[in-house]
């Protein structure tokens, strides 16, 4: 285990310690507040139940991968995939179910099996130097940190600059390192217009400050709000009130009027207004997008996330099909290997190909 699985994981690795890796983050994260320090970002991955919902496939394939013998592989697999689970209700076993897909708790093979898991992710993780825009954290360069393991829990460092950081969210081959599959952009489109809704931060806390001048406006029963209106407002009129002296955070908020305009509320609106979200503002701000003929597929679709996304990724015409990795000059190979027959396009893997069509007309009857 400890020459097979990455220094960065520290749980379940005989003779390492899950302390080891908190240790050296204390070190790697003291002094964040302080002023003038040279950007850095650390950013905290929570998996969701990564024990229960680690996919058999997935595991198998990355034994394979680490290279272990095939019959050891069976052997394991064999462990894994016959777990059988039965729910106690008032105190009686009911009838039990087969189990498809995680680690079983409480067996002791199960936390190798799972950091094996998870050093396909470390691998994939210690690619992002090879990525131009890629800068490691400046305390993490010497030793190439990418990120720490801490069973489940991942610590992923680099500097503080937007490339950097989304470098880890545009993973790809360092040869289509300027192909990325969605712009940031459509990636923060709404659902409806075949984004990924994903919240633009920097206008999410445009709207923010924009709730707090909408509680200056409607003089809300706190204790700052009497304050500024007593000694910066003074009963002037507040739409465009701007005091010199105020601190920042209060001169922000009262020069929002430029915001909430292009958001389209007036004075008298926000006046009368009694609920104000900062979704409502945000959603206003952002705008309106024109609406995909698809979006009855992927709205309120309660498919597995990633399914979803693959659909997603075909409506756009954005998935990595063997046409468009030609075009790239990344695969040459163009034939289908479902078929052997045509080339592999979007159109070709969902619809044409004859191995697809005999799946479409086992599931349609
Ligand atoms: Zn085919």
């Amino acid at each position: 285990m400890d020459t097979l699985v990455d220094k960065c994981q520290s749980a379940f690795v005989p003779g390492r310690l899950i302390t080891d890796n908190i240790i050296l983050n204390h070190d790697l994260i003291k002094g964040y507040g302080r002023k003038g320090l040279s950007p850095r970002c650390v950013m905290k991955l929570d998996m969701q139940k990564a024990y229960d919902s680690l996919e058999w496939v997935f595991l198998e394939q990355v034994m394979v991968g680490l290279g272990f013998p095939v019959v050891f592989v069976k052997w394991i697999m064999g462990c894994v995939t016959t777990v059988t689970y039965s729910i106690l209700v008032n105190g009686r076993p009911m009838q039990p179910f087969v189990a498809r897909r995680g680690l079983r708790q409480g067996d002791p093979l199960s936390p190798f099996l799972f950091v094996v898991a998870m050093e396909f992710l470390t691998r994939k993780l210690k690619t992002l130097r090879l990525i131009p825009d890629f800068n490691y954290h400046p305390r993490c360069e010497k030793l190439q940190i990418v990120q720490l393991g801490f069973a489940e829990d991942l610590l992923l460092f680099c500097r503080g600059d937007i490339r950097s950081v989304q470098s880890y969210l545009w993973r790809e081959d360092n040869k289509m390192t300027k192909k990325a599959s969605l712009s940031w952009d459509n990636v923060c489109y709404p659902k409806s217009a075949g984004g990924f809704n994903v919240i633009d931060i920097c206008l999410w806390n445009r709207a923010a400050i924009c709730k707090h001048f909408w509680n200056l406006c409607q003089k809300k029963d706190r204790l700052w709000i009497q304050w500024v209106h007593s000694y910066y407002v003074k009963g002037k009129h507040i739409w465009g009130c701007d005091p010199p002296q105020a601190s920042c955070m209060v001169k922000k908020a009262m020069k929002t009027k430029d915001t909430l305009e292009k958001a389209g509320y007036l004075y008298e609106e926000i006046l009368k207004t009694s609920h104000l979200s900062i979704e409502k503002i945000y959603n206003k701000l952002r705008g309106d997008y024109p609406k995909v003929s698809w979006k009855r597929l992927i709205c309120n679709n309660s498919g597995y996330p990633k399914w979803i996304f693959i659909l997603q990724l075909e409506a756009l015409g954005r998935l990595y099909t063997r046409d468009r990795l030609a075009k790239w000059g990344v695969m040459t190979e163009l034939i289908c290997p479902l078929c052997d027959n045509h080339d592999e396009s979007i159109e070709h893997l969902f619809f044409k190909c004859n191995f697809s069509a005999s799946l479409w007309g086992k599931m349609l009857t």
